[in-house]
This record gives structure tokens, sequence and C-alpha cells, in this order.
């Protein structure tokens, strides 16, 4: 399986390098050259079976070679869930289903892709003899995951900046607790977007870049698309795919959740529709309803994780609904950086639209699903699932067709939120109750270029150990 670059002018690469690399060196995303098919009667055999089965059967369609060492991965990747499951369905109404996604190690449905993304890194560069530095700012529930996922691999350093001060006393723990030495948490004076430039900077800084080597574990990896796209065939065949139709309501912000269903229906999975579920950040709403794609100023909101107006992974949605031709993507991303929006074609909307419909949930309406549902149910959603619960609920739907609504926090992980909504404080799992009293291990630095490169530079292994040849 090989990959091209959604902007057509960087080399084709294997799964293994688009994993290590990320970004494509044309600013492009790397996608398949085609999408893999995966046939009814595969489909109609996963029922029943373990999720990390069915895991490798569906990770393995992107991957040259045998599957014998994405087996182990997928199962030490996800043995490690709290639910013998992985990822359950929960009934709330006669034809509408919650989709679990938080019973990983740090409450929140990155933990499903940064697991095996973390091992399959691991094991790439170990056969290469290679270390990396892995760097990521946060604005919370990434920076968790990718600690709890690299901590204590043995070829990779992990550096995660969180603005100090913004993110809250469970993220910070998840990040500064880990007990590994190749873990590195930076608290840094500033906002997420100083932690974002910082980590811009250093990737543009092309001696540090080197001597570190650098890489970044973000939305974009085509890996965690990948992974995450496993989901969508576990809860669509345990509603009665692939003799029917399944629709699902995503929360998303940088359209990465959303852009794997329509990867798992790409392979062959029958999905009656997906709906794109956003906050009053809505550039995806927009985007479907008008046409143009333009940014707007960030709002915050009770569900931070989708405070974005920049959705990376539309880009790759371009490339396919424009036939594959990266030119019109080229020419978007050039208006992008230019007058800071682009129009679509026609065609392509069209082409979008018979896959996505997308609607925003304002304040209120969030607090009201979170409300509305613990009293009608007993069941309690934390504020980014609510967003889709408040979308589903406003859209005309086929009441024969089960909707999946996509549930990607634990609302433990929110408590604030939720107290606020339905006067009911979520607690924390049990397994969990020693975070508050773990130590914790931070640094506080400027939001500096030079005073986090050279804290990086006496941390990093790869740098220490200078750059084999
Ligand atoms: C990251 C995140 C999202 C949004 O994910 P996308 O990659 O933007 O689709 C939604 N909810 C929670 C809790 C998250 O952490």
């Amino acid at each position: 399986m090989r990959y091209i670059s959604t902007r057509g002018e960087a080399p084709a690469l294997g799964f293994i390098d688009v994993t290590l690399t990320g970004l494509a060196h044309d600013g492009g995303l790397y996608v398949p050259e085609t999408w893999p098919a995966i046939d009814a009667a595969t489909v109609a055999g996963f029922a029943g079976r373990p999720y990390a089965d069915v895991a490798c059967e569906v990770v393995s369609r992107f991957i040259a070679g045998g599957t014998a060492e994405l087996a182990r991965m997928t199962h030490d990747a996800y043995d490690g869930f709290r639910h013998p499951a992985v990822t359950p369905l929960v009934q709330l109404a006669p034809n509408t289903f919650v989709l679990e996604l938080f019973h990983g190690p740090t409450l929140a449905f990155k933990d499903l892709a940064m697991q095996l993304l973390a091992r399959l890194m691991d094991h790439a560069l170990a056969l290469r003899k290679e270390r990396t530095t892995i760097v990521v700012a946060t604005s919370g529930d990434t920076g968790g995951a990718a600690v709890d996922a690299f901590s204590g691999r043995a070829q990779v350093d992990l550096v995660v900046l969180f603005p100090n001060g913004r993110v809250s006393d469970v993220q910070r723990r998840m990040m500064t607790t880990s007990d590994r030495d190749n873990v590195h948490a930076i608290a840094i004076e500033g906002t997420f977007d100083d932690c974002q430039a910082l980590v811009k900077a250093m990737f543009s800084h092309t001696e540090f870049r080197d001597r570190v080597r650098l890489s970044a574990v973000n939305s974009i990896n085509f890996a965690r698309i990948a992974a995450q796209a496993v989901y969508y065939f576990v809860a669509a065949v345990a509603l009665g795919a692939p003799h029917r139709k399944v629709a699902f309501t995503v929360p998303t912000g940088n359209f990465g959740d959303a852009f794997a269903g329509y990867v798992a229906a790409r392979m062959g999975l029958p999905v009656e529709r997906f709906t794109i579920a956003t906050n009053v950040n809505d550039i995806l709403p927009r985007v479907l309803a008008t046409g143009t794609y333009e940014p707007r100023e960030v709002t915050p909101t009770a569900s931070p994780a989708m405070d974005i107006q920049i959705s990376s992974n539309f880009e790759r949605l371009m490339f396919d609904a424009c036939g594959r031709d990266p030119q019109p993507v080229r020419n978007a991303m050039a208006a992008l950086a230019q007058s800071r929006r682009f129009r679509i074609a026609e065609r392509a909307l069209t082409q979008m639209r018979a896959f996505f419909s997308a609607d925003r949930a304002f304040e209120d309406e969030t607090a009201a699903a979170i409300r509305t549902t613990r009293r009608e149910t007993g069941y309690l959603i934390d504020p980014h699932t609510a967003v889709a619960v408040a979308v589903a609920e406003k859209e005309s739907r086929d009441p024969a067709i089960p909707t999946v609504v996509l549930s990607t926090a634990h609302p433990a992980k929110f408590p604030d939120a939720v107290e606020k909504a339905c006067g009911i404080r979520p607690r924390l799992p049990d397994w969990l109750a020693d975070l508050a009293t773990k130590h914790e291990r931070v640094t506080v630095l400027p939001a500096d270029q030079r005073a986090v490169e050279n804290h990086i530079l006496v941390h990093s292994r790869a740098a220490r150990e200078g750059v084999p040849a």
C-alpha cells in the first residue's frame, strides 16, 4: 500500500514512513493511493469477534506484509481498556445508541488511536534502530493520551507542552504523573496557541529538528485515522451491518473522527449517513451549507476539544471529493493562506453532501442535552457527547435506521460543565482514584523557543546519542 499527498508534490511513501513522518513535505496530508476494500462477508464475520481482532483485520488493509506482529500490537493496545467490549454501545431510545469511546486509560477517545500508534511507531523505530523525539502541543486530551501511550517506549522520548494553569486538574495530572523518564511535561507560561506556535517553530528549525529527530502524533497522522475506522465497523456490525445500514452522529472539530468514519464507508461499510456535530465553532456546518471554507475566531465553549476553526482533516475529504486531483486542493490552500478562505466547486460539494450532513449545537442546547438525557434515561454524558446528542435530536431522521452517537469522553473528565448543566458531579472511576495523590513532575518554562529547545536537547536520547549516519 502506497500513500500519496493531497497536494501531489511529495514523494509517495509506505505506511511506516507515513506513520513516522506525519505531514507531507509539500504541506499536504497522506492518503492511501486507493481505498482498500473489505467485502460484505468479511464484515459480517466481524460479529461477536474481540475488538482487537477486528482492529487487526481493518488496520492490516493499510499495511504491507504479515499480520502476526500487528495482531500482537492490537491485543496489547486494547487489552488495557477497562471494558471487555473496548467500545460498548449503550441504548438511549428505541433506535438511538451511544458508542462509548472512553474506556481507555485517559477516559477519552484519543486513547483508541494513540495506544496503537505508540506501538506501531516504537516497533518500526526498533527495526530501523532509530530513535525519535515527539513533541505535542495540547489543550488537554491529546497530551494525556500521548503520555499514557508512549510512557516507557524504548525508542521514543515524548515532550508535551500545555498552557500553564489552563487545563483541568485531571488533564494536568494525566500528563504529569507518569513515572517513566522518557516522558517530559512542560507547562508553558502562555496559551494553547503559544504552545502550538512553539511546536511549529521547532519543526521549522532544521538543525534542532534533525538533532532530536523530531516527529509528531497529531490527528493528521494517517495511522490514527486507520485505528479510528475500526470502531465504526464494530458498532455497525453489532447493530446488524452489513445487512442493515446505520447512521452516525460524530462530535468533531478537526474532522479526524468523522473522516475515519468516511474511510470505513469507503472500505465498504454500508452507512446511511454521517452527521457532523460541532459546537458554535462551526466551520464544518458552514462549509457544507455554503461551499465557502472560512475560519473565524475561536469561541471558548464547554466542549473545549472541539474549539477549533481549522479542520485539518477536511483537506483529505476535499481531495477525494475533487476526484483525487491535487490541483484544486493546492489552489484552495494557497487561497486560504492568502485571503483566509476558499470556495469549493459545486460538484465536489455534492459529493461531500452525499456522505455528510452537519449542524451545530449552541451552548444552551448542549447543557439541555446533558440535563434531558440524565432525566429521561439516568445516563450521564460529557459536553462533547452532548453536542452530538443535541444535533441528533434536531435532525430529521428515518426512525427505522439506528443512529449511533459517538461519545468521545467520560463525563468525569469535564465535571464542572456536567455539574453546571444537571447538578450532578460525575466521579472518576475507582481505578483512577490514586490520580489525585500521585507525584507530579513538570517543568514550567516561558513561551520562549530557545528555552524549550534547550530543555528538550538535554532530555532527548536521540540528541544525546547523536544521529546515526
Ligand atoms: C479530540 C476530541 C474531539 C474531536 O476530535 P476530532 O479529531 O476533532 O474529530 C471530540 N471530543 C473529545 C473529548 C476530544 O478529546
